[in-house]
């Protein structure tokens, strides 16, 4: 076993971190890209800065838009733009979509969507959620009827993240409402320009748009927008969660806020501050560990893509793990910076670490909901990981 990274690997990262440094300006805030038109538009120039050197989809055949590159660029990628808290990728379409339609969806589909989400032309977004199923995903209620070439499709999505933005959806809906629940679903792409959809904004905890409601209303989706087979939506729309879960970009963030905490710590040691505090020192000490060990699981994910296995239980150990683990960072850094790390950005005189500690402390509480909770992955785990007989 070897843990280093080739010589070609090195200098590929090197390449990353050349690019980074140029197109991110040092004194970017965290989550302002999200925030507004202008951020937005800031996120959608930065994508296609990275698309016209292939390295949206760097892993991907230049057939549809990638690199040919091997996925182990594609960690280094994902490390390296989580290290600089470059803006967040198009997930939905780069990280999901794109690899389930190279898995499931037709010749046509792949023609027709793959370009796009290389190109990062193409927004997506995900209608997975409804109000009253979240963890029972499979008890999903959205209806779609086939009607001549075209399901209408009636329901409301929940928690869609990037709705407001994002061009396409793709979505579950159920097509037989009479076949056991999990065997009655379809796995539909619609335009979200479509008539009959509309999205309302949902705020979160930290004050940012990024959730939506969206509402269909006798909304027409051709039928050549049905990846696989009729009433087999369930699979697919498992398998897309497995790479949601897969998403390998966190421990490298983690990392970061980790790192500008202890840069935080180390300065503040002469004026006798958290350096010299013995319970400080313990904590950031087993963060290292953990951070450490976060890093090698998501080793491990990446490694079984390479050997061409879709990580399942694996990919619920590594995002538990890091999700848990983004927590306690924050919860570390806001405990130990003390009421200035509870400063916002927008009082910069009393702020530490630019105001950060108090949004990433926000921020961190929905990773452990966003993809299946954590219970939801200690219950795949004990399943699916350990043979054990459901609960
Ligand atoms: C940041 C973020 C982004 C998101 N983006 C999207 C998106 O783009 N698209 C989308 O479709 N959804 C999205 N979601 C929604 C997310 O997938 C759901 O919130 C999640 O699946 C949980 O569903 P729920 O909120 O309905 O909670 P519930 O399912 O009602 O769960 C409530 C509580 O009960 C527990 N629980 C439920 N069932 C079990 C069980 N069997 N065993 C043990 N405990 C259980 C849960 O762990 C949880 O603590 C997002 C959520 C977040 C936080």
């Amino acid at each position: 076993m070897d843990y280093r990274f080739t010589p070609e690997e090195e200098a590929f990262r090197t390449e990353i971190r050349e690019f980074l440094k140029v197109e991110l300006p040092p004194d970017r805030e965290e989550g302002e890209e999200e925030e507004g038109d202008e951020g937005w538009e800031f996120r959608r120039q930065f994508h296609k800065k990275l698309a016209a050197r292939g390295w949206l989809v760097p892993h991907w055949p230049k057939q549809y838009g990638g690199n040919d590159l091997g996925i182990m660029e594609q960690v280094l990628m994902r490390e390296e733009m989580g290290y600089a808290r470059a803006p967040l990728l198009d997930i939905f379409g780069v990280n999901m979509i794109g690899p389930v339609l190279m898995m499931y969806g037709s010749e046509e589909q792949k023609k027709q969507h793959l370009p796009g989400i290389a190109s990062g032309e193409v927004m997506w977004c995900q209608g997975y959620s409804e109000p009253e199923s979240g963890s029972d995903l499979a008890s999903l209620q959205m209806r779609a009827v086939r009607d001549g070439d075209d399901y209408v499709v009636n329901g409301q999505k929940i928690w869609t993240s990037n709705a407001h933005r994002a061009d396409w959806i793709f979505m579950l809906a159920r097509t037989d409402p009479d076949a056991p629940k999990h065997k009655g679903i379809s796995f539909l792409l619609a335009e979200m320009d479509a008539p009959g959809i509309t999205t309302r904004p949902l705020i979160n905890l930290a004050g940012q748009h990024g959730f939506n409601e969206v509402f269909f209303e006798d909304v027409r989706v051709p039928v050549k927008n049905l990846v696989a087979e009729e009433n087999r939506g369930w699979y697919v729309g498992a398998a897309l969660l497995d790479f949601e879960r897969s998403g390998i970009g966190s421990s490298a963030a983690v990392r970061r806020n980790l790192d500008d905490l202890l840069g935080y710590v180390r300065e503040s040691a002469g004026d006798g501050g958290a350096g010299r505090d013995g319970t400080a020192r313990h904590k950031l000490a087993e963060l290292v560990i953990e951070t450490d060990v976060g890093r090698y699981l998501s080793y491990r994910v990446a490694s079984m893509q390479m050997r061409g296995e879709v990580p399942n239980y694996e990919a619920s150990v590594a995002k538990s793990y890091l999700s848990e683990l983004s927590q306690r960072v924050a919860g570390a850094g806001v405990n130990i910076v003390g009421l200035a790390g509870q400063v916002r950005p927008e009082s910069p005189k009393w702020a530490k670490l630019q105001g950060r500690l108090t949004l990433q402390y926000m921020v961190a509480l929905g990773q452990t909901i966003a993809g299946g909770t954590t219970e939801i992955q200690k219950g795949i785990i004990a399943t699916r990981g350990l043979g054990l007989p459901r609960g």
